[in-house]
């Protein structure tokens, strides 16, 4: 388990089998977000660490879209994941971790 901040809230990064809820018509979900324990989960079928990231992202842009009220579409969440992703893989130097 990995913890990271958003907005000042601390978050647990887990791995996790993601199981599709029954009331859930969207697809399978690679990553889910549970507000109130303050967990983002990414599913375990990813293998892939550019779809991790990817995946990570969309549900951070979920979490800022809620906790700023921005009520951001499921469309606009993925298109901005996809795009903020794609600039970190292109510059992978401008966002190494900080040195402590
Ligand atoms: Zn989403």
């Amino acid at each position: 388990m990995t913890r990271l901040k958003i907005l000042g809230k601390s978050w647990r990064l887990v791995r996790v089998p993601i199981t599709r809820d029954k009331d859930d018509d969207a697809g399978l979900a690679f990553g889910k977000t549970n507000f109130q324990a303050g967990e983002i989960q990414i599913s375990t079928v990813i293998r892939s660490p550019d779809q991790q990231l990817d995946t990570l992202i969309h549900e951070i842009v979920h979490v800022i879209s809620t906790d700023l009220g921005l009520g951001l579409s499921e469309s606009t969440v993925s298109a901005l994941a996809a795009g903020l992703c794609g600039v970190i893989l292109d510059n992978p130097r401008l966002f190494q971790a900080k040195a402590k």
